[in-house]
């Protein structure tokens, strides 16, 4: 402890010696024992207080002994209350005449340091020296020992300050390891004011459940080693460089904070001036951040580890020099080389390229750009996608210790935490097989492309997502689109229809949902393909096609992988429209055909064989329905006589001009037929007898009106006996028949050129 200088600046004995002479002795015995008091010093007379009080005051005054002299005790007593209330009086010694016990009692209540009596043989003389020299000692050692203590008193409030003062959680203990420092870090991180735990041996509240010497109590009781093992052996504890006697250690201590704090904590002995321990102090940091982020790093070297090592994939790591320092099991089987000789290495070029030169690896890591990576992989690497930096390479090596192998290959650089490049990472994937089979496909699909190109049948192929993959050349001369404006595009439909909507191997892909298909080609003739599982056919017309559009048959059939998934559909089209026009034509002439077979080809109404298939048939209906149907029968009168005298073919003049008045006045429901050479029947359906009379009538008026020239010149009428019933349900077509023959036979009875009708079940004749 450094120590001031004595507050005299005289030599060790000298003293200022100030002296109040109220009554001083007659000899020079007084002036003698100041000097030998004083020794080198000095000693300042006066004879009044007043003036004793001046010199006290004075500016620089300090006096290390006071002397007052006289011989009246109440003075005496005055001068020293008055001189001490300037509370600057120094040890005072009183020198009187008189030896009143009462005056010295007094004197040394009020203050002074001793009363010494005059004696006329001068022992006083001596006295007065020896008590003065006592005093100065006195003195000297009541000074160190206020000098002391306020040192003392100055390093416990700085100690208070700086503890108190530091962010760093400390707490101090005393000698019997009480609490005397507690600071408000301290205060923060446990939870405990210092209040409660400052004075107390309570400070392991702060950190265990159970009472336990904390690090600081173990460093005050000498810090046995054993100790520290049995609270600190697993906290990794250490004895501190720094200072002797201190340790340090962490510790996880799950109270604190949300979920546990990690703290750092070192125990300083605290010494005396003699060296002795008289306490200790502990500090505590919060470490948790840092160890977590430790924790965290080792997880992810050790996740790393694991992952490349057990990675099927051959992985290897360099570090930012470009040695190896991560090389898998995958990487060892590939590569043909152990971990060992890989591990630490830089040549491992010449493992893959039988040359010196950087892998892909070395690149990234030197940052390499594309104009770099290309000198070493020209068109055979592309950008990672996903991660900045990284690049991926396919390649060929000839050379490989397992054999001729293709990689893929990918580098991408390692980071710390600060983001700083730490490294690469490349991983290798034997892709000789895929290769293979990728060589394969193409083969495969360029075989089918020919295929399908050089096929007569318009074709086209789409993918699972509807995407056109193959439009041959007759596809595109049929459709009028070249394969390069449609191929890789969902616009098949565009060649086909003028607004959006499936084609046919669209909804094959989609699974042909019938109802789908229903919906777009119910009356396309669409139906499923007889010969492949899920195919259908179709056909429609496409006006726009050609000059004047073509029919299109067209198939679809499902394209399936491995697993039988539908992946896609090829449609076929073939141009039918000539087919299409020959059954056209056939069914022109067979309906040609048919109304002639069923046509009287004079007068062009049905003929009979006609008449007996529309007869049942109408029959049918009227006795299904209930509807009313006539029929009348007519027959050309003396019909006989005219031919014989114009000749057959005015004859058959006749026969037309009947049919004309017949078709004249029928409606368009009735159905007439030439029923034998010059005889007619007509079918009225939904008609009444009423009706029939008069639709009967109407016939035989017109004819009988109508004036036929034979060709002599002469002008002649025929006329027509026309016999009208209707049906009775149940009955044959013969007894129908002969009912309305009978009529034609009643009207020749009558007299011909008339209408005679049967009612049914009314005998034969009515009119
Ligand atoms: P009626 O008044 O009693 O009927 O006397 P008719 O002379 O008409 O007697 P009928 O009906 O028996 O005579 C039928 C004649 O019709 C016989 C035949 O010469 C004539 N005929 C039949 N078919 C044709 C034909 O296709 N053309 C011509 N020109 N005459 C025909
Ligand atoms: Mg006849
Ligand atoms: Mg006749």
């Amino acid at each position: 402890m450094a120590r001031s200088a004595t507050p005299s600046n005289h030599t060790a004995n000298a003293m200022r010696l100030l002296q109040l002479e109220l009554d001083a002795p007659t000899d020079d015995t007084l002036d003698r024992a100041a000097r030998t008091i004083t020794s080198d010093g000095k000693a300042t007379r006066c004879r009044t207080v007043t003036t004793a009080l001046r010199h006290l005051n004075a500016a620089g005054a300090a006096f290390d002994l006071a002397l007052i002299c006289g011989d009246d005790a109440q003075a005496l007593l005055g001068a020293y209350s008055a001189l001490a209330a300037s509370g600057r009086l120094p040890p005072t010694l009183v020198l009187s005449a008189t030896a009143s016990v009462d005056t010295a009692v007094s004197l040394l209540k009020a203050g002074a340091d001793d009363f010494i009596v005059r004696d006329a043989a001068g022992h006083w003389a001596e006295r007065l020296t020896d008590e003065a020299a006592a005093l100065q000692t006195r003195r000297r050692a009541l000074s160190e020992r206020a000098q002391l203590d306020a040192e003392l008193r100055e390093s416990e409030r700085r100690l208070a300050q700086i503890v108190d003062g530091s962010s760093v959680a400390m707490f101090v203990i005393d000698q019997q390891h009480r609490v005397t420092h507690w600071n408000r870090a301290c205060e923060a991180m446990t939870g405990i004011a210092a209040e409660d735990v400052i004075g107390t041996s309570e400070q392991w509240r702060a950190f265990y459940a159970k009472k336990r010497p904390c690090m600081a109590d173990l460093v005050l009781d000498g810090a046995i080693e054993s100790r520290f093992n049995r609270y600190y052996g697993d906290k990794d504890y250490r004895r501190s460089t720094l200072i002797p006697g201190s340790y340090e250690a962490e510790d996880f201590f799950p109270n604190f904070g949300d979920c546990g704090r990690w703290l750092f904590f070192t125990a300083a002995p605290l010494h005396d001036s003699h060296g002795n321990v008289v306490g200790a102090i502990e500090t505590l940091q919060d470490v948790t951040a840092q160890k977590r982020a430790e924790v965290a790093l080792g997880e992810r070297e050790t996740l790393l580890r694991q992952i490349i090592q057990c990675s099927s994939v051959a992985t290897f790591v360099i570090d930012r020099e470009h040695r190896i320092t991560h090389w898998n099991r995958a990487a060892e089987i590939l590569l043909g080389r152990s971990a060992d000789s890989a591990i630490g290495a830089r040549d491992l070029a010449h493992e893959v390229y039988r040359r010196d030169r950087p892998v892909l690896a070395d690149l990234v890591l030197d940052g390499a750009g594309d104009e770099e990576i290309a000198r070493y992989y020209d068109g055979r690497y592309r950008r990672s996608a996903t991660i900045d930096g990284a690049f991926e390479v396919e390649d060929f090596f000839p050379d490989l210790d397992g054999g001729p192998r293709w990689l893929h290959f990918a580098a991408a650089l390692l980071h710390d935490e600060q983001g700083r490049t730490i490294g690469a990472i490349e991983t290798l994937l034997d892709i000789s097989e895929r290769k293979r089979a990728e060589e394969r496909i193409q083969e495969s699909e360029r075989r089918l492309a020919q295929i399908i190109d050089g096929s007569a049948v318009a074709a086209f192929v789409v993918d699972q997502t509807h995407r056109v993959t193959h439009w041959n050349r007759a596809c595109a001369a049929l459709t009028g689109v070249p394969a390069s404006e449609v191929i890789g595009t969902r616009q098949q439909w565009r060649a086909f229809y003028p607004a959006e909507r499936p084609c046919l191997a669209d909804l094959v892909v989609d699974g042909a949902v019938e109802e789908k298909l229903s919906r777009y080609y119910l009356n396309k003739q669409f139906h499923r393909s007889q010969i492949v599982e899920g195919g259908y056919e179709a056909q429609d017309f496409f006006a726009n096609f050609g000059n004047s559009g073509r029919w299109l048959y067209f198939t679809a059939a499902p394209l399936r992988n491995a697993q039988g998934e539908i992946v896609g559909a090829i449609e076929t089209l073939q141009d039918i429209t000539e087919q299409k026009r020959a059954e056209e034509n056939l069914r022109q002439s067979e309906e040609r055909y048919r109304v002639l077979s069923i046509t009287d080809g004079m007068t062009g109404l049905y003929n009979a064989r006609h008449f007996a298939q529309r007869l049942r048939e109408e029959m049918d209906r009227c006795q299904r329905y209930q509807h009313p149907l006539a029929l009348m029968l007519m027959d050309i009168d003396n019909f006989k006589q005219f031919n014989d005298r114009y000749g057959h073919v005015e004859g058959d003049q006749v026969l037309i001009r009947l049919a004309e008045c017949i078709t004249a006045c029928l409606r368009r429901t009735d159905q007439a037929f030439r029923y034998g050479g010059e005889e007619f029947v007509v079918l009225l359906p939904e008609t009444e007898m009423g009706e029939a009379i008069a639709a009967a009538e109407r016939v035989r008026a017109m004819f009988a009106g109508s004036e036929i020239r034979p060709g002599d010149g002469s002008t002649v009428c025929c006329t027509a006996s026309i016999g009208v019933t209707t049906f009775v349900a149940g009955e044959t077509p013969r007894d129908f028949v002969a009912r309305a023959d009978s009529g034609t036979y009643e009207a020749k009875r009558r007299g011909k050129n008339r209408v005679i009708r049967i009612v049914p079940g009314m005998g034969n004749i009515v009119d």
